[in-house]
């Protein structure tokens, strides 16, 4: 930015990008970097991150650096500054040398005002000599709880970062997450260097989000029925534990009239581009995926996302549903949990490589995240309080508001499971032990073993999958533990033998089926019915617009910039400045094609 006129945040916030007012605390933020100090910024996925450090890179002199772990997240940004008008650029190893050497030959003339990069290239002797006499603005950290061996999401590259605080120490330095527990962001505090900086914790609500965890049935039909209901023809991700799910849940959607497509990390990198670009692009594609999808997916109108297995951490649960409704219009976390996928969880803990200590931490946020699920009272306050974040008053827009669950006092029947398990020497998984205890010999041999055992039989006034719900409650809870090397035979555990003697109570759910949401009919943004013709004809042209640019419809503008549009009728350029969302760049480029849209539907 030359002029000197743009170097005022608030002025850059309204030329720039387009919006009239800060958010939250991003002004005090961007004060904070553009005077030269360093921050550290917690904001929820959708919360307004990028502009934290994008403004200061503008208002500063020199270029901002971003650090990023990830090509997809660093290309997308690069992508939507452009159709700003700001001089961003990637550097990365999908670029040739003679790219590389122009990009950087900028970053030293000062002739880009943002540069992204990945920490190790950054921190390679030949960057850091290159651009140890470059101007400088900032130094932001992207994705900070990379840092963490807490965190879920540990990069060993990031522990360098901290490096930078000494080789550049006029260059402010801005951390920035959505994802971080306080032991998490102690670590990162610790790690970076940044116990001077002052934090700035946004809440991490998501207001629009409503919360839901259905038990599980038939797990497919569950989730057509509740795409059919509520979704159809909107984009939604569904995450898949592993990737052939991921492959047949896309598949047998599409065979019930779902626009559904698969991505995981197994498919070639042709087709998972593809289906990238078309669920980005087209406004009703499914994606169905394992974790390997989302990163850098800032698609604003994402309206669901569901999870078909239980996330490993409630960190992971909140990012991925984090991306739904970042437009900030109404969108649905929706889940399905069983019994099957607490052993299945903790099978993988047990199974897997990583060293005890590390598995101590996996079963500890295994345990918040089951917790979770069986959550009574309002999930939103559970959600925040996991944050660190209080919160009193349930939020009125979760499973358990909206249809708040009548509990029923199971302390009785807790107590005929764990000793239903105890008679049955603690080596059976849940399926002998509820046959035993509602008195059912199968065709296993070993039942007939424990027919005299004064546990038998004694549990006929519940159903099977009743008994189900007792025992994920008591396993969710710790007091019985699925051994994976026993193929999931149960053992007593933590404090099961106060639940034994009376001295716990036990509450469950009441049995609730499948829930719905409240008011569906906020979903789309709130276009009055006379102005829908004009809405459609906006649409259309966005359309074409991004396809010209080859870039995706909401990067030429979002639903709600078209709302406001169909909504105001400006009529000429300086009208359409006055909507949220267009800047001067987009006004330039496309405010003519959007202002003939309008003045035709008069
Ligand atoms: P995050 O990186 O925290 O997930 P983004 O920076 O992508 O979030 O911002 C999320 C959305 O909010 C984007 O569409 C962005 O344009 C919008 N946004 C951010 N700040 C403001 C603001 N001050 N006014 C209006 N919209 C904003
Ligand atoms: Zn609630």
């Amino acid at each position: 930015m030359d002029d000197a006129t743009h170097t005022e945040p608030g002025a850059i916030l309204e030329r720039v990008f387009g919006f009239s007012e800060f958010r939250g605390r991003q002004a005090e933020i961007v004060d904070t970097i553009v005077g030269g100090d360093d921050a550290f910024v917690l904001m929820p996925t959708g919360g307004g991150k990028s502009l934290c450090y994008q403004i200061p890179a503008l208002a500063r002199t020199g270029v901002g650096v971003v650090v990023s772990p990830l090509i997809a997240l660093m290309n997308d940004q690069v992508s939507a500054l452009a159709t700003l008008g700001v001089r961003a650029e990637a550097l990365h190893s999908g670029l040739d040398s003679a790219r590389r050497t122009e990009i950087e030959s900028a970053m030293l003339a000062g002739t880009i005002d943002l540069v992204y990069i990945a920490p190790e290239r950054l921190m390679s002797q030949r960057m850091l000599a290159l651009i140890a006499d470059a101007p400088i603005a900032l130094f932001a950290i992207d994705e900070a709880h990379c840092v963490s061996q807490w965190g879920h999401d540990f990069r060993p590259e990031y522990r360098r970062l901290a490096e930078l605080a000494d080789r550049f120490p006029a260059a402010p330095r801005i951390a920035l997450t959505a994802t971080a527990d306080p032991t998490t962001r102690d670590e990162i505090v610790e790690r970076l260097r940044l116990a001077n900086a002052p934090l700035y914790i946004h809440s991490f609500d998501r207001p629009n989000i409503t919360y839901r965890v259905n038990e599980r049935g038939n797990a497919r039909a569950q989730l057509l029925s509740f795409i059919r209901d509520e979704h159809l023809g909107e984009a939604g991700i569904v995450y898949c534990l592993s990737r052939r799910k991921a492959e047949e849940t896309a598949d047998w959607l599409a065979g019930r009239g779902v626009d559904a497509l698969a991505y995981h990390a197994g498919l070639s990198a042709e087709v998972r581009r593809t289906n990238q670009q078309r669920f980005l692009r087209e406004d009703g594609v499914v994606i169905c995926a394992t974790i390997a999808f989302g990163m850098g997916i800032d698609k604003p109108d994402v309206r669901f996302v569901a999870h078909l297995d239980l996330p490993a951490s409630i960190e992971a649960y909140y990012q991925e549903t984090g991306r739904a409704g970042r437009d900030g219009y109404p969108a649905d976390a929706w889940m399905v949990y069983g019994l099957n996928d607490v052993v299945q969880r903790r099978r993988m803990i047990e199974q897997g490589e990583a060293v005890e200590a590390r598995k101590q931490i996996e079963r500890h946020k295994l345990d918040a995240m089951l917790a979770y699920c069986e959550q009574v009272s309002c999930r939103r306050i559970a959600l925040l309080a996991y944050f660190g974040e209080t919160r009193d008053q349930p939020c009125g827009n979760c499973d358990t508001c909206l249809s708040p669950l009548a509990t029923v006092d199971a302390t009785r029947e807790a107590r005929m499971m764990l000793s239903a398990v105890y008679r049955t020497g603690q080596r059976y998984g849940f399926g002998l032990v509820i046959d035993h205890l509602r008195g059912a010999v199968g065709d296993d041999p070993r039942q007939a073993n424990f027919k005299k055992e004064s546990t038998f039989g004694i549990g006929t006034h519940l159903s099977t999958r009743r008994w189900r719900a007792v025992a994920r409650y008591l396993i969710a809870h710790g007091y019985l533990y699925a051994d994976p090397e026993r193929s999931g035979g149960l053992r007593l555990a933590g404090e099961s033998r106060a639940v034994l003697r009376g001295e716990r109570r036990v509450e469950l759910a009441l049995d609730r089926g499948q829930q719905k949401s409240g008011n569906r009919k906020a979903d789309k943004p709130p276009i009055e019915l006379e102005d829908e013709p004009l809405w459609e004809a906006l649409r259309t042209r966005r359309r074409e617009l991004a396809d010209r640019d080859d870039v995706p419809a909401y990067v030429v503008c979002s639903d709600a910039t078209l709302a406001h549009i169909a909504r105001q009728r400006p009529t000429d350029i300086g009208e359409l400045v006055e909507v949220p969302g267009i800047g001067d760049h987009k006004a330039s480029r496309y405010g003519r094609a959007i202002l003939d849209v309008v003045a035709g539907q008069r």
